[in-house]
């Protein structure tokens, strides 16, 4: 990653500390652009009368915003880097500050992957109109998508969506795939969102049966892992950063669905369960914990529930339970499992196990609304 080639929004900022006269803020920037935080402190400083303190802890989403402990620091604002604002309070005012990229990538290196798989989704909808007279199990069979679930497509069009750094591509690259003979529509999500396009790692919920297909415009398989599994509908990737294409494979999504799989048949036999609540404000999905352990309550067994600002295997491993439900981050279960001792599986691979709902009906991506 070229961080020169990054834009740090930091004008608007500067204009609120003079406008506010405030005295100290907080400095908080996901992992990634953390070598730059010394810089922008200096900046701050040398440009405002604040003075800041960085929020060294990780932070991987606007969902960990620096909450009211900073109050007792005497912190009068927080700027929060490389992320756009949720459905949240912290309790703290903050500042939102947009990063950019200027790399704007070729398209062709993509096209392949793109034609591939509206074929695939013309398939799909094609197969969808010739139904007559099949059992209701042929039509899963037949019509399922990657993740096992019936779900009709109204259209085949290429949903268009990328990181949030990436996002300013977006209009453009609209255009330009037009141009080049496809459907695109830039989906527009709920209230987790900000931006038409984006989507972050538990919130793909700019998608709709018109859509047959995605392009995915940032980097690492983060974003697509879970835009397959919520979705179930092909992928293709276009890297800003190096101009790389390629697809989020059918066959990697099978291979994680079979390791899940795996989990809810161990815990089959389970009597006790960790519940992991976030603490962060943005993963605190307290009703959803609840439910939980009621779930259990009703099948004899036991929840426990474990409240974590991060959660990790050194944090929870040494409990004597036998396994862990996560209501934090979603994707902590599905990304980080191998990591951990013992099972740890989501609320929807619970109701699985406890046999509440049906694998056969698909797999259920586990989504922060
Ligand atoms: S995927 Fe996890 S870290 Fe990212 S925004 Fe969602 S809850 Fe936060």
């Amino acid at each position: 990653m070229d961080l020169n080639r990054h834009d740090f929004e930091l004008d608007e900022l500067m204009e609120r500390i003079r406008t506010n006269d405030n005295r100290l803020i907080a400095l908080q920037v996901p992992e990634g652009l953390k070598m730059q935080a010394l810089e922008m402190m200096d900046t701050i400083e040398t440009e405002t009368s604040a003075q800041v303190v960085l929020a060294a802890d990780p932070c991987y989403g606007a969902c960990d915003l620096v909450h009211d402990k900073m109050q007792l620091m005497g912190v009068e604002l927080v700027a929060h880097m490389g992320h756009s604002q949720m459905n949240i309070d912290s309790g703290m005012p903050t500042q939102f500050i947009n990063v950019t990229y200027d790399g704007d990538p070729e398209l062709s290196p993509v096209l392949p992957w793109l034609n591939q798989h509206r074929e695939m989704a013309q398939r799909r909808m094609r197969q969808q109109e010739q139904n007559d007279g099949l059992s209701e199990e042929e039509a899963q069979e037949r019509f399922m998508d990657a993740v096992g679930r019936m779900a009709p497509l109204s259209d085949t069009k290429l949903g268009l969506v990328g990181s949030i750094q990436h996002l300013h591509l977006l209009p453009e690259f609209h255009d330009r795939l037009e141009k080049a003979g496809f459907d695109v529509t830039i989906p527009i999500g709920g209230a987790r969102l900000s931006f038409p396009g984006q989507v972050l790692g538990c919130n793909y919920s700019g998608d709709d049966p018109s859509i047959g297909h995605y392009l995915f415009l940032g980097s690492g398989d983060f974003h697509p892992i879970g835009l397959v599994l919520h979705t179930g509908k092909p992928l293709a990737m276009l890297d800003p950063y190096t101009g790389d294409a390629e697809e989020m494979s059918l066959e990697r999504i099978e291979r994680i669905l079979r390791q899940r799989f795996g989990l809810i048949m161990s815990v089959q036999d389970a009597q006790t369960f960790g519940i992991l609540i976030g603490e962060k404000p943005g993963q605190m999905r307290r009703t959803l914990a609840l439910r939980m352990k009621r779930m259990l309550a009703k099948q004899g067994k036991k929840g426990y529930l474990l409240a974590l600002e991060h959660v990790g295997p050194e944090l929870i491993d040494f409990y004597p339970v036998d396994a862990f439900v996560n209501t934090a981050c979603p994707r902590i279960a599905i990304d980080d499992a191998v990591k951990y001792r013992k099972p740890l599986i989501t609320p929807f691979e619970l109701e699985v196990a406890l046999g509440e709902k049906k694998w056969e009906l698909g797999y259920q991506f586990d989504e922060i609304p």
